[in-house]
This record gives C-alpha cells, sequence and structure tokens, in this order.
C-alpha cells in the first residue's frame, strides 16, 4: 500500500476509533480525520440523559482530546466539511478547497434527525437533539415547572421525557404510532416502558396524528392534534428518528441502500472506500445475510474499531451481535439481536432485577433478547443470552421462562 494515507470522514464514535485502531493495528502512515462541529470527537449518549439535567454546566465527555490526537499523529480537521470523493484519483475535496489525497478512506458520518414535515407558524421551532450543540439549547428550554411536549416515543424522545421529568417539568409525548417503541423493540417491553413514564407524570397521546404545531401571542406553542385535542407547551422536542448521511456517498456516486451500502467487509461499491457506523448499511450473517442498519453506539464502537483492521487488508466480516441500550428514570432497557413479530416470546421474570423477554423464531433459534429493570442488575444473564444468540442455540422454552434453570447450563447444553 503506498502512503497516501488513511483519511476518515465524520469525527464521531466510529471515525475515532477506527483512527485508533489503525494506529493500534501498526498503521505508521498519514491518518487524517475530518470533522464539521468545531470539536473533538464525543460521546453522544449522554446528551438526551444526565447532561440535559445535570445541575452543573455540561462539558463534552471527549473519545479523543489533542493530546491523544497528537501521541498518535492523528491529523484533524476540526470545522470542515468533506464534500466530494474524486475516485478516479483519489482525493476528498473539503469545502475550504482543500484536497486531501487518501489511500483507503472511511465514511463515518453518522446520520441526521429526521425533520418532521407540519403545517403550522411555529413547525419551524421545534427542538432536535443530535449534537452536544442541540443537547444546550434543549437543556437551556427545559426548565422547572416548563410544560414540555415530546414529539415521537423512540429512545431519544423518552430520554428526552425522563430527563425534563427529572427537572420538574410538565411533560406529554405524542407519538403517532399505535405505539411507543415501534422500531426493534418487543411490545412487551414498549409496555414496561410506557408504565414507567405514566407512573412518573407523563402524560401520553398515542396514535395521533399532528396537524399543526402554532406559537400564539405571548409564546406558548400549541400541537394540534387529528382527534381534535390539542397539547399547550412551552417547548417541543422532536425525536422522529435519524436520516443516515449520505450526502457525499451519493455525489461521490457511491451505492446506497438504507444509507451507504457496505458488503460484510464494510467495504462499499468502491473498494478503496469503507463505511461504518450510522450511516451504513450493512449485511447481518446471524440473520441470514439481511441487510440492516443500527444507529447503536456499541456498534459504531465496534464497526469503527473493525473496519480499520480491513482498511488494512484483514479482510474479515463483521459479524456482532446488534446491541442497544437505554438509560430511563432508574431503568435499563437493553435488545440484542433482531427479532420479527413472528417470533415466539417468552419471559423470565428475575424478580427485583427486571424481566427478560426472549425471543424465538419459528426453526426454535433464539434470535433476540430484551430486557428493562434497574440499572445494572440483569447484566449477567443478559449477557450469557447473548452468547446463548451467538452460538444460535434453540433451547427449550420452558427451560428460557423459568428462573430456576441457569443460562449457564442451556449454553452448554
Ligand atoms: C442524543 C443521543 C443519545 C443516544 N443514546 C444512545 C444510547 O443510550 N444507547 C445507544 O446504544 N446509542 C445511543 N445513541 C446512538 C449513538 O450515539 C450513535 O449510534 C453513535 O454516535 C453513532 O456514531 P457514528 O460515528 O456513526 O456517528 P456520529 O457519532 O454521529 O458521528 C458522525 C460525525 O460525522 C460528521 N459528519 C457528517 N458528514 C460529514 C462531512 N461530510 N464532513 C465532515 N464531517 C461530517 C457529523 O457531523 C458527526 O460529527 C444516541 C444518540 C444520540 C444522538
Amino acid at each position: 500500500m503506498k502512503d497516501y494515507g488513511m483519511v476518515i470522514v465524520g469525527a464521531g464514535e466510529a471515525g475515532a476509533r477506527a483512527a485508533v485502531e489503525l494506529r493500534t493495528q501498526g498503521w505508521t502512515g498519514a491518518i487524517t480525520m475530518i470533522g464539521n462541529e468545531g470539536r473533538h470527537p464525543y460521546e453522544r449518549p449522554p446528551l438526551s440523559k444526565h447532561q440535559l439535567v445535570d445541575a452543573a454546566e455540561p462539558v463534552p465527555i471527549t473519545i479523543l482530546d489533542s493530546n491523544r490526537l497528537i501521541e498518535q499523529n492523528i491529523g484533524f480537521h476540526t470545522n470542515d466539511v468533506a464534500v466530494r470523493i474524486n475516485r478516479q484519483v483519489h482525493t476528498v475535496e473539503l469545502a475550504s478547497g482543500i484536497q486531501l489525497p487518501y489511500e483507503r478512506l472511511l465514511l463515518a458520518t453518522g446520520a441526521n434527525p429526521r425533520k418532521l414535515s407540519v403545517q403550522g407558524n411555529a413547525a419551524k421551532e421545534m427542538l432536535y437533539l443530535r449534537t452536544f450543540a442541540d443537547a444546550i439549547r434543549i437543556r437551556e428550554r427545559i426548565q422547572p415547572g416548563q410544560r414540555v411536549a415530546v414529539i415521537g416515543g423512540g429512545f431519544i424522545g423518552l430520554e428526552v421525557a425522563a430527563s425534563a421529568v427529572k427537572k420538574s417539568c410538565e411533560v406529554t409525548l405524542v407519538e403517532v404510532a399505535p405505539r411507543i417503541l415501534m422500531r426493534g423493540v418487543p411490545e412487551e417491553i414498549a409496555k414496561l416502558v410506557e408504565q414507567r413514564h405514566r407512573e412518573a407524570g407523563v402524560r401520553f397521546k398515542i396514535g395521533v396524528m399532528i396537524e399543526s404545531v402554532d406559537k400564539e401571542v405571548g409564546g406558548e406553542y400549541v400541537i394540534s392534534l387529528a382527534d381534535g385535542s390539542a397539547v399547550r407547551c412551552d417547548a417541543i422536542v422532536t425525536g422522529i428518528g435519524a436520516i443516515p448521511a449520505t450526502a457525499l456517498a451519493v455525489v461521490s456516486e457511491l451505492e446506497i441502500e438504507n444509507g451507504v451500502k457496505v458488503n460484510e467487509m464494510l467495504a462499499t461499491s468502491d473498494p478503496d472506500i469503507y463505511a461504518a457506523g450510522d450511516c451504513c448499511s450493512f449485511p447481518h450473517p446471524l440473520y441470514g445475510g439481511k441487510r440492516i442498519r443500527l444507529e447503536a453506539w456499541r456498534n459504531a464502537q465496534d464497526q469503527g474499531t473493525h473496519v480499520a483492521g480491513n482498511m488494512l487488508g484483514a479482510a474479515v466480516p463483521y459479524s456482532a451481535l446488534p446491541w442497544f441500550w437505554s438509560d430511563q428514570y432508574d431503568q435499563t432497557l437493553q435488545v440484542a439481536g433482531l427479532s420479527e413479530p413472528t417470533d415466539t416470546t417468552v419471559m423470565r421474570n428475575l424478580g427485583d432485577a427486571g424481566k427478560l423477554f426472549f425471543h424465538v423464531a419459528g426453526d426454535g433459534r433464539l434470535v433476540s433478547v430484551s430486557a428493562m429493570g434497574p440499572t445494572g442488575a440483569f447484566a449477567k444473564e443478559f449477557r450469557l443470552a447473548e452468547l446463548l444468540i451467538e452460538k444460535q442455540a434453540r433451547p427449550e422454552l420452558e427451560a428460557l421462562a423459568n428462573p430456576g434453570r441457569k443460562l449457564k447450563e442451556l449454553l452448554r447444553a
């Protein structure tokens, strides 16, 4: 490999992990990372959790600081945008005009919040959460005693709702779908989550369309709903999903399929360009090669680390089990693997430690596990369940449901 260097577009979770791993695996040539937020790579999960609530002014939790960048000899364009890849001559063009040559290129561009298209004079005033700057804006708007409307019952909306409750706000959550957490979370868990929010005082408007979002004289927002009711509030935070950031890949004529399309090695349709994290969809070997795209912290970390090896020529398929967690109030929710509505669900009641739900496919294979309980309480059981899924085990349903049967034993079977 000639040393035109490794170039990483996107200084987030996946990009930062890849940069460090390239060095760990012995790449001594140039590494250049391009970020467009004007900050060092930082963790996003705290943005919807304690950083909205903490009394002290939050600071980003940095993944790669200046010292580490110098120590690892990683170049960093902190505030620029990669606008085009000239694939024939292997260069990336930045908005500033810089042309960066690359030997191998990684797209780790993440995702952007999906915007709600709605009538009304205040549609543009809704708040969205993806970046540290967004979190600061929302934090300022959710002050004690305020009425906060959250649009969208996905993870980010629910975490913002829980944070606003912690800050003594009155919270109403509006969800268009028939239930919260429709994407990727089994109904059993969604019910537990909704119940916990209701106990905390959150009001729900579920299965109802939003007609308009207006601001009245005096500054009060009015969300008019299709059932004739309205939610009046002081701030609106909208979390209705994210769209993979594919602009650079599109303009550079790479294949797109629910994000930047990569193969099992995380290579795009151009063999010298890879993608990792929220921006890409990839085939998962554990699920018959089904193409998936994950918006999950561990996946971004794992793919960032994994792709570095493949950029250096390892050619190892990516096969880590999908895993997601969310913290709301004193509860943690975790989902590992992929489930289908047709799977059989079996519950294992762990008492004070929470509930595990096993999802078993028609052929008897354990394909997914989800759980909710007090933070940290079910971690060990959950890890064993993950190992069972990775092993493609076919345990008896009765054994899964019975907390007296040790999952370790099922693993040995
Ligand atoms: C508020 C919030 C809470 C979350 N909580 C959880 C959680 O509890 N559990 C969990 O599992 N996951 C959680 N996640 C998801 C997790 O943080 C993401 O999956 C992860 O950050 C994705 O990493 P990434 O590197 O793919 O993208 P990002 O971390 O988004 O990084 C992409 C970076 O690339 C930049 N970029 C894009 N295009 C360009 C370009 N052309 N030029 C230069 N730079 C560019 C972007 O601005 C961004 O800085 C949360 C996410 C958010 C937003």
